[in-house]
């Protein structure tokens, strides 16, 4: 297959806000009811399952592993990197949209409210700093999109999980099985997951935040494990244990995109002494 060929158009969606706009309606409550998702979903977000479907391959994941996860990017300070990544150009309606500093302040100001823990509080604030992947140049289908194992059989309970087919992966013998290339019970930390904003901000804060923070940060789109219990035989005890975490961030990360855009200079004096609290002033990205 000709990886160039997806170069192209690499970029469907608007902005990678789409595809979490996309999951509000694929999942709604029901004081967020927003459309009927079989009957209407957008083009552009099928053609961005498409590409993410053919080339997360396993090798792929491990390549992009070994290129950001050693973290030798570059260093800046967490502060830093919410301003870097508040400077992806959004092609969609600048009025309506929050900002990417928004959307993150929007996340943690919903788990104050609730009178969580700081630790919970700065896990919203943190969780989708993993975009400046795609300001480093890495297309959309490698930075957002819901994950799924890599090396083994691929789940139908994924999104569109009929375009796995033209992933080169589906051709390879030792991973059509159920367990494919891992041991039955192995745990999601020996898995390779297609690659994304979850696994690269999981290795840059792992020194610095509690364990249910970093299950939280590191498996929060793996929607087809936390919403639809899909390769439920590869978890572990505590895979297991801490699933009540994904599911309880899960609920802040996407229904707070519906509450008031918050006053970001007024917020920020809380949040700087709340990072301080937990990160050094530059960390290794
Ligand atoms: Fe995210
Ligand atoms: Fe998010």
């Amino acid at each position: 297959m000709d990886v160039s060929e997806g170069i192209v158009d690499s970029a469907p969606l608007d902005s990678m806000d789409e595809w979490e706009d996309d999951l509000l309606e694929r999942y709604p409550t029901k004081d967020h009811v927003f459309r009927d998702y079989a009957s209407e979903v957008r083009p552009t977000v099928k053609e961005f399952y498409r590409l993410n479907h053919t080339y997360q391959t396993h090798e792929f994941v491990k390549a992009k592993k070994e290129q950001y996860c050693t973290l030798n990017t570059r260093k800046m300070s967490v502060w830093e990197a919410m301003e870097f990544l508040n400077t992806l150009v959004d092609d969609s309606d600048p009025d309506t949209d929050a900002t990417q500093i928004e959307h993150l302040m929007q996340t943690s100001e919903s788990i104050r409210a609730d009178g969580h823990p700081r630790w919970f509080i700065l896990t919203g604030l943190l969780h989708d700093l993993g975009k400046v992947l795609c300001l480093y140049g890495e297309p959309q289908w490698a930075v957002v999109g819901d994950t799924f194992a890599t090396g083994c059989r691929y789940s139908d309970k994924v999104v569109f999980s009929e375009f796995f087919e033209s992933n080169p992966d589906s051709k390879v013998p030792e991973f059509q099985t159920a367990n494919g290339i891992y041991e039955p019970g192995c745990g999601f930390d020996k898995v390779d997951l297609s690659f994304g904003h979850d696994e690269y901000l999981y290795h840059v804060v792992k020194d610095y935040m509690p364990p249910e923070s970093l299950y939280m940060i590191r498996y929060h789109s793996f929607y087809p494990w936390h919403r639809e219990g899909a390769y439920d035989h590869l978890a572990s005890a505590e895979d297991r244990q801490m699933l009540k975490w994904v599911k309880e961030f899960n609920k802040y990360d996407l229904y707070s995109k519906v509450d008031e855009r918050p006053n970001v200079e007024k917020l920020r004096p809380f949040y700087e002494d709340l990072i301080a609290e937990f990160f050094p002033a530059q960390i290794r990205w």
